[in-house]
């Protein structure tokens, strides 16, 4: 079962950021209202997230450190996903091929803690918590030196896991979110407090807190609909220039996605006002009902299939070049 588990988790986490993702969407899932994140050696030897979520009671933890247990889903309805996760994988992937422990308490109970390493779960003990869960991930790949050798420097997979917690910050502007670096010099890399107000003012403010205030200064809102897909988010005007940064960040039904398609669609927009070598900066969140589109494709990749891709390519042109003919372009 162990090195079932091992092989398996692989495909789950890559890297240190996949599993930061895997954490933070767990407790987005969760309600959290505060997700705090810690990191050591660019997650290699630490990942911590904290959140005042619903918690998971005592006698749930077990199942919830088992290969395909979730909570999120009856079996009956898998088109209909929408939590982040929804494949029970990835506490159990974690457990897998790092030291993980969980501490956790639901409102009006006691807090209780169990650990799992390498893929061997441990009994479940009382323990003094805030309500929400604290996940932390210690020595990530020790059980599988040979992915190890994979990872790169600690900076580099540091970038890639700010990466991650800003796009998910993005996607939910209501959640107060921290990143910090623990080890010899803690320090704070990056907090964004959490909005309120109306969903356009709420990302505006967030995108100020995220990408800085020339892209807010410089970015038009989005709002247009092509059978049954919604698209929204912020367009940055064709003379913003972030140099060689590229600002393209993709939500479909608010989950973080990298997807071709959209991608294209977006550079076709800017088509007439932006030489090849500029990339065009946008936050584009398309929303819709979970039925025309599978974000299901692989357990580790974001890349999403939409019923009918030309509707997606076309809304996203046309949205784009009108928002961006009323503004004058
Ligand atoms: P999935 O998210 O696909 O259900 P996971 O392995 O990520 O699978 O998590 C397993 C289960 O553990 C979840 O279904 C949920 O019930 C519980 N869980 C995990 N993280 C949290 C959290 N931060 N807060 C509350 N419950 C959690
Ligand atoms: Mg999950």
């Amino acid at each position: 079962e162990a090195a079932v588990n091992r092989i398996a988790a692989g495909e789950v986490v890559e890297r240190p950021a996949s599993a930061v993702k895997e954490l933070v969407e767990n407790a987005i899932d969760a309600g959290a209202r505060r997700i705090d994140v810690t990191v050591a050696d660019g997650g290699k030897t630490l990942i911590r997230v904290e959140d005042d979520g619903s918690g998971i009671p005592a006698e749930d933890l077990p199942l919830a450190l088992s290969r395909h247990a979730t909570s999120k889903i009856d079996g009956s309805d898998l088109l209909n996903i929408l939590t982040f996760g929804f494949r029970g994988e990835a506490l159990a992937s974690l457990g897998a091929v790092g030291r993980l422990s969980i501490t956790s308490r639901v409102a009006g109970r006691e807090g209780a803690r169990i650990e799992v390493s390498g893929g061997r779960i441990g009994g479940v003990t009382p323990a003094a918590s805030g309500q929400g869960t604290v996940v932390e991930l210690r020595d990530l790949f020790y059980a599988t030196p040979a992915r190890l050798k994979f990872l790169r420097s600690d900076r580099a997979e540091m970038q890639a896991v700010t990466d991650v917690v800003k796009r998910l910050a993005m996607a939910e502007p209501y959640v107060r979110v921290t990143l910090s670096e623990a080890g010899d010099r803690p320090r704070e890399l990056f907090r964004a407090e959490a909005e309120t107000g109306a969903p356009v003012d709420a990302l505006r403010r967030r995108l100020r807190a995220v990408l800085g205030r020339e892209f807010v200064e410089n970015a038009i809102p989005l709002d247009a609909e092509r059978e049954g897909l919604h698209l929204t988010g912020f367009a940055a005007l064709p003379t913003y220039s972030r140099g060689a940064a590229v600002q393209q960040y993709l939500f479909v039904n608010g989950r973080p996605v990298r997807d071709k398609l959209l991608v294209g669609a977006l550079r076709a927009a800017y088509m007439d006002f932006l030489s090849r070598d500029r990339h065009p900066a946008a936050v584009l969140f398309i929303d819709c009902d979970p039925t025309l589109v599978d974000v299901n494709v692989h357990p580790a990749k974001t890349e999403v299939r939409f019923r009918d891709p030309g509707t997606a390519r076309g809304l996203i042109v046309s949205g784009l070049r009108h928002a961006l003919a009323d503004a004058g372009h």
